[in-house]
């Protein structure tokens, strides 16, 4: 693998959420520039929200449908003893060996997209839109993460669930 794959790779992993809630930033200021109308603030919270929110299925995944799963049997072990640094760590490092969540799949992107189309139709519902587009585009940074690190999707998006990523 080429030094500048490896190196984006790594920055990457290390600032996965970071880069979701940029991406969150960015979505306040386009969504402001579409409708000059639009509250920032407003816009901003929404988008940052929106941004984050796909990733709650972790913790259902932790604590509800994937609870027999290895990885949220060792998440589930740090966030009972309060170890959130090491549970952070490990959430970082292992993510995407996580192929079991329901909700990061292609059906939903596209819905997510749909509504968010459907709904940019519509001026005056400038939050709504935020909120869509925020969580459609967590989806699809997801995805072109897989892309980067792995050259395909992992499996969850072909609503395959907890089969083997793809390796390298
Ligand atoms: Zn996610």
């Amino acid at each position: 693998m080429n030094s500048r794959r490896q190196k984006l790779i790594e920055t990457n992993t290390k600032y996965h959420m970071v880069i979701h809630l940029v991406i969150g930033v960015f979505i306040a200021i386009f969504v402001h520039r579409l409708f000059p109308f639009s509250s920032f603030s407003k816009t901003l919270v929404l988008s940052l929200f929106g941004s984050w929110l796909p990733d709650i299925d972790h913790f259902i995944f932790f604590y509800i449908y994937g609870r027999n799963n290895e990885y949220s049997k060792i998440v589930r072990a740090f966030l009972r003893q309060f170890r959130l640094k090491e549970f952070a760590s490990f959430a970082q490092n292992n993510h995407k060996e996580l192929t079991g969540l329901y909700s990061h799949n292609l059906a939903s992107t596209f819905i997510a997209a749909l509504i968010f189309f459907v709904l940019a139709l519509d001026v005056h519902g400038y939050k709504s839109v935020t909120f869509a587009l925020a969580i459609t585009m967590h989806f699809i940074y997801d995805i072109v993460e897989d892309l980067l690190f792995f050259g395909h999707l992992n499996p969850n998006w072909f609503l395959r669930f907890n089969k083997p990523k793809h390796q390298l």
